[in-house]
């Protein structure tokens, strides 16, 4: 096996013993980056020079005995997270030169733990996309057709780790962008708890909803990637003040006598047949495991887009004022103030990007304000309770986490529409705030990887891990790789 398909307790185990140095993993990941990055294009920037730095800083530690979790480990960084130094884009023009004097406090707790920054990835602009395409700056391809987007917003992350060009990455999620991209390209994606992982440092797209989470080869990785990065931080106030529990101690604990919940909500109409048929097929294999399905409704669920799309980009249009040609990022002259602004927002912004500062202005303006934004949050309110109401006959809930499997480069670009609804599944989770994993549960005929949502109640990261570990565990879908 080559070194950089490693996972991270594999790389780990062999580096502890010594039987290869960090600069040997970090060499190979970067000779497969040299491979096929030309094809999947999934990073903006790399950082070879800091990575080889770091790989003989982290070196030395293990040399000296230290024993942090992620000691060598190669990462990448979705463009969305501040890294000292590092140009920091959102893919978008209006930060194309934008190098933060501050760290991330996700990327600070993973240094922290000895893990060595690859590069920067690709992304929708300011995470506003499913496909990636919305990225001002490349398009990645999915690493399992070519032809075919990886998801989205997170598409390069789940690219980089699907493609083996890092060991793993970090994504964020404020619809579903870790785990619909992790479910398109075959990897394990966990969006955290809301306030579980500080978002300091991670730019804001719609503050209510954000949220950092993993993208890994597998749920382990998954687990020994949570014990680093969450925990409150008072630099977000927003970033929950409980004790972390160490999320690996639960993997491989029996799942018998669970109680899965089948939300009849999430098996619809329009639902690609070989999805619905792989996830169905998982949750026998549960069953047979041992844990005890149960049919629940989720009643709000058919809401839950308007609902999203009239939050965040309310949201998005405050968050997104900041970006005036001033402090920092594009700057256009004009004749006068007024001029250099819209000069600078008009080409710094893409198509998508405006469409929504436009619809979150139009939902907050006044005479709308009740009608949009207000209703959003009292239906917002409804959909939370949905949850908390199954929550009380379940432990976890079961449903796809896209409702088809990657979709063409362009298929989906000229209808707005038809590209938000491919988040119908992921979507709630985020206004709920409560946390889901994606884990790969089969191909489709065409070869393309379906990945299972697991949902969680508030705080319960471990129900899933124990949950999507019994599963993988029990499978054998994370050994395939895409031909690339
Ligand atoms: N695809 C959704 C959107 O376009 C979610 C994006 C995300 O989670 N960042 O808003």
């Amino acid at each position: 096996m080559s070194l950089y398909s490693l996972t991270i307790s594999e790389a780990r185990d062999l580096l502890i013993k010594r039987d290869l140095t960090v600069q040997n993993i970090v060499s190979s990941i970067f000779a497969r980056i040299d491979a096929v990055e030309e094809k999947v294009s999934a990073f903006l920037t790399l950082t070879k020079d800091e990575a080889f730095s770091a790989a003989e800083d982290a070196q030395k530690k293990i040399n000296r005995g230290e024993n942090k979790s992620l000691l060598g480990i190669p990462f990448a960084i979705k463009d969305n997270m501040c890294t000292r130094n590092i140009r920091t884009t959102c893919a978008s023009k209006i930060l194309h030169n934008f190098v933060p004097p501050y760290e991330s406090t996700a990327t600070t707790r993973l240094s922290a733990e000895g893990s060595v920054l690859i590069g920067k990835t690709n992304m929708d602009e300011f995470a506003m996309g499913s496909s990636t395409e919305n990225s001002g700056v490349q398009i990645t391809k999915n690493p399992w057709d070519l032809e075919r987007i990886p998801g989205g917003s997170s598409g390069g992350s789940a690219a980089a780790v699907a493609a083996d060009e890092c060991i793993a990455a970090l994504g964020s999620d404020t619809g579903g962008s870790i785990r619909q991209p992790a479910s398109f390209c075959g990897v394990v994606g966990l969006k955290p708890t809301y306030g579980r992982v500080s978002r300091y440092g991670l730019v804001a797209f719609a503050s209510s909803l954000d949220q950092i989470g993993t993208i890994t080869k597998n749920i382990r990785d998954s687990a020994i990637v949570m014990n680093a990065i969450a925990g409150h931080d008072p630099c977000d106030s927003t970033s929950a003040p409980l004790p972390v529990p160490d999320f690996t101690a639960v993997l491989g604990r029996d799942i018998r006598g669970m109680r899965i919940g089948i939300p009849k909500e999430y098996f619809i109409e329009g639902m690609d047949r070989e999805v619905e048929q792989a996830v169905k097929e998982a949750i026998r294999h549960l069953e047979s495991a041992g844990a005890i399905p149960i049919e629940v409704s989720l009643p709000h669920t058919e809401y839950a887009v308007a609902t999203y799309y009239i939050i965040a980009t309310s949201e998005a249009s405050s968050n997104l004022a900041r970006y005036d040609g001033v402090k920092y990022g594009l700057r256009n002259e004009g004749k006068d103030l007024m001029d250099m602004y819209v000069s600078t927002r008009a080409c710094g912004f893409g198509a998508e990007v405006k469409r929504r500062i436009m619809l979150g202005t139009y939902a907050l303006s006044s005479g709308y304000y009740d009608a949009y934004y207000r209703k959003a949050q009292q239906v917002r309110t409804l959909i939370k309770k949905d949850f908390e109401d199954a929550f009380r006959t379940v432990d976890v809930l079961i449903t796809p986490t896209a409702p088809t499997p990657a979709f063409k480069i362009g298929e989906k670009t000229a209808d707005p529409l038809q590209m938000y609804l491919s988040d119908i599944f992921t979507i709630s989770v985020n206004l709920a705030g409560v946390p889901a994993v994606s884990v790969p549960c089969g191909f489709t005929s065409g070869n393309l990887p379906v990945g299972l949502q697991i949902i969680g109640n508030h705080f319960d990261e471990e129900s899933l891990f124990r949950i999507a570990y019994a599963y993988e565990q029990g499978t054998e879908w994370r050994l395939r790789k895409p031909a690339l």
